[in-house]
């Protein structure tokens, strides 16, 4: 066991503080990573306040990894010291259920251990990213290649692959009309990828001073979503659209304007449902309603390597780990372009000087 610095909330409604975990010695598998960079996911804040309900505490958020390999197990295979990886949403899984098999994990019938609050599917509880080094099997490993720029590969590990996974599901790329709604830490990562694959992307928003920024980041057209009359404009027009917002919200204004055997994928998780949409909007043109859950290893690692190859990074606001608290109040009224990455040496130094 390695006494390890952390930084946990104790309850509920706690704020995040210093502390410290204890993290297994390296078994067989296992790769020990020292922490470079720690992605701030919405789902960070939604399981530290418990508002999922499901909140085994003390909790260490934190599952979009940067790191370095320190240690391997003897029976490592993939990974060696000093390479540099990244760590995702989940650290392990049944192994044995069809989607396991298959290569998406992220679907296991058993329920995948995510990478913090393990417990939310049994077992023992977990702790993530906001830490100085974690221990995790190699299979669930990811390899970076990206040379520079590493701070901002840390989103890539959740808002990368929550984006790149239906776009690729659904044959996003060059020919298609394709849709973002919402421009946060998904929807600008959904932009740059669907751009990078070839499509022609219009971005939803409901702020008409991020039209620029939308432009810049890869969108090809944008539209104010509460404009009716631009709304209109794109009746079915859409073959596949990607909707990034988590707050319930009216879904018929969006499912009008799929094109026949269109499909709307939703990503983002509201705390309420979205009201129902309407049947008729459906059956018409044979349009599908659809969701997806981030990604299997395999395709996590695909992601990577293709994003590696284009320069293609999120979008970074750099904390020092202390700023936490202060970043999800920011996260909260969407002040941040478009992603907070918490620098990990600062806990390094928090640490030493305690
Ligand atoms: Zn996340
Ligand atoms: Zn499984």
């Amino acid at each position: 066991m390695t006494r390890t610095a952390a930084y946990a909330t104790p309850a509920a409604d706690k704020p995040l503080r210093a502390h410290s975990i204890e993290r297994r010695a390296p078994g067989a598998h296992d790769v020990q990573i020292e922490i470079l960079y720690c992605g701030v996911c919405h789902s960070d804040l939604h399981t530290a306040r418990n508002e999922w309900h499901n909140t085994q505490y003390p909790c260490v958020p934190g599952h979009e990894i940067v790191g370095r390999v320190t240690a391997v197990g003897s029976e490592v295979k993939q990974f060696k010291a000093h390479d540099t990886v990244g760590v995702g949403c989940m650290v392990d899984s049944c192994g044995h259920c069809r989607p396991c098999r298959e290569g998406e994990e992220n679907y296991c019938e058993n329920g995948f251990t995510a990478t913090y609050n393990g417990p939310m599917f049994g077992g023992e509880n977990t702790y993530g990213g906001y830490s100085t080094q974690i221990v995790v099997d190699e299979k669930f490993v990811l390899r970076i290649r990206h040379t520079a720029d590493l701070a901002a590969v840390a989103p890539l590990l959740c808002a990368g692959i929550t984006t790149y996974s239906p776009l690729r599901h659904w044959n996003v790329g060059p020919g298609k009309k394709v849709g973002i709604v919402g421009l946060g830490g998904l929807g600008h990562m959904g932009v740059k990828l669907a751009h990078a694959m070839g499509a022609h992307v219009v971005l939803f928003t409901t702020s008409p001073n991020k039209e620029a920024d939308a432009k810049r980041l890869g969108a090809d057209e944008v539209v104010i979503s509460k404009d009716s009359e631009q709304m209109s404009k794109h009746t079915g027009s859409f073959d596949f659209i990607l909707n990034t917002v988590a707050a319930p919200h009216d879904l018929d204004a969006y499912l009008a304007l799929l094109n026949r055997d269109g499909t709307m994928c939703l990503v983002g998780a509201p705390a309420t449902p979205h009201p129902s949409p309407a049947v008729f909007n459906l059956i018409f043109k044979r349009r599908a309603l659809a969701g997806s859950l981030i990604g299997g290893i395999r395709e996590t690692q695909e992601m990577l390597d293709f994003c590696a190859e284009r320069g293609i990074v999120s979008d970074i606001e750099m904390i020092a780990m202390r700023d936490i608290n202060q970043a999800y109040e920011r996260m909260l009224k969407s002040d941040v372009k478009y992603r907070f990455v918490i620098d990990m040496q600062t806990l390094k130094d928090e640490a030493k000087a305690a």
